[in-house]
């Protein structure tokens, strides 16, 4: 090892599912909606005037914070923009979490969170979910750095009610409770209104799922006035230009469709419910999912290896080679005709 490595922050970062690109393949390894984003999103782009990129982008991603405050009847104030909600939970960690207490959050959720921990230096608890995978909110009742709570959970699909939130956020007046929930817009109740209640709440929410947008990389929070000012000086410490002109514009776009979101959502809504029974008649145990994806267990295939034949055909899923979820496979819900295709080969595999 050079001397010069000693110098070095080492991390062990998060692996994202793999993006294949077979021409035949059917992806359903990373939650992406299967349907293109609203129709306007593609007139913006189509007359795009590319002199516009001579500019840096405004600060602020007005036209689009802008937008999203009237969708979601809040303050411009109360509206930061991320490059996904990927950069806006890592500015949430790096601003909220300074490490004195650690953090909570539970055993199995969102696998980025304890990365950001280990980056930033927080220390973290996890306190264990019960054997249904629920989360136990008497675990979240003691002294604590901050929470971090997805809802919709994921991997596991399970949605908590608002009043499970609440009760949370109400027993940690002294903390900032993160609500992430990248996955409300197929099912669950949001925290949003509570927002305005509670000073010390924030709520994370993406484009990448519902609005059909990972590609565009876009993320928010909503929160207090308070909250979002610590947030943009973090940001502002280290990139003051985080959004692209064209993100800005067309999630701007996408927001002003709601005819279009909302037949979207629930299209995949209907594949989600017409896919569990296809799945249990197979063997599988399907947790309930609130969420744009399924996590399931075989009664007696192991997880991996089905998850290596699909493979095999070219039909991706998420496997997680982790404690307590091992046997299970994450599957987002595709078009029909995609899980169609996906049972027709498990049948043949199984
Ligand atoms: N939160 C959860 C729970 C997720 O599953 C994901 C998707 N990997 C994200 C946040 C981040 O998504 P994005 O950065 O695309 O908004």
């Amino acid at each position: 090892m050079a001397l010069w490595e000693n110098n070095v922050r080492t991390v062990e970062p998060y692996v994202p599912g793999e993006q294949p690109s077979f021409p035949d393949m059917i992806k359903l390894n990373t939650n992406e909606n299967p349907y293109p984003p609203a129709p306007g999103v593609a007139a913006v782009l189509k007359g795009f005037d590319t002199d516009v990129l001579r500019r840096y982008p405004k600060p602020d991603a007005h036209e689009l914070a802008e937008q999203l405050a009237k969708e979601y009847n809040v303050g411009f104030n109360n509206v930061f923009v991320g490059v996904g909600s990927d950069d806006v939970l890592g500015t949430a960690f790096l601003t909220f979490f300074k490490g004195r207490l650690p953090i909570l959050f539970p055993d199995i959720t969102y696998s980025f969170y304890p990365v950001w921990a280990e980056l930033y230096g927080i220390p973290y608890e996890t306190p264990a979910v019960d054997e249904d995978f629920r989360i136990r909110k008497e675990d979240y009742y003691q002294m604590n750095g901050g929470i971090v709570i997805a809802n919709p959970n994921a991997p596991t699909t399970i949605a908590e009610p608002l009043s499970f939130i609440e009760d949370i956020v109400r027993h940690n007046a002294d903390s900032v409770v993160i609500v992430d929930e990248a996955y409300i817009d197929f099912g669950g109740e949001s925290a949003l209104e509570l927002t305005k209640k509670y000073e010390n709440l924030l709520v994370v929410r993406t484009f990448s799922k519902s609005r059909s947008m990972a590609g565009m990389r876009i993320g928010f929070a909503i929160g207090s006035e308070k909250l979002i000012s610590y947030m943009m000086a973090v940001r502002n410490s280290y990139n003051s230009y985080t959004m692209t002109t064209l993100s800005i514009l067309c999630g701007a776009e996408s927001l002003k469709d709601r005819g279009y979101f909302t037949k979207t959502v629930e299209r995949i809504k209907e594949t989600r419910k017409r896919s569990v029974p296809e799945l249990e008649k197979l063997g599988f145990k399907v947790l309930d999912s609130s969420a744009n994806f399924l996590f399931v267990s075989h009664e007696k295939a192991a997880a991996k290896e089905i998850f290596e034949k699909l493979k095999e055909k070219h039909i991706f899923v998420r496997y997680f080679a982790k404690p307590r979820i091992d046997n299970y496979l994450r599957i987002t819900v595709g078009t029909d005709e995609e899980m169609d295709r996906l049972f027709a080969a498990l049948r043949e595999i199984l």
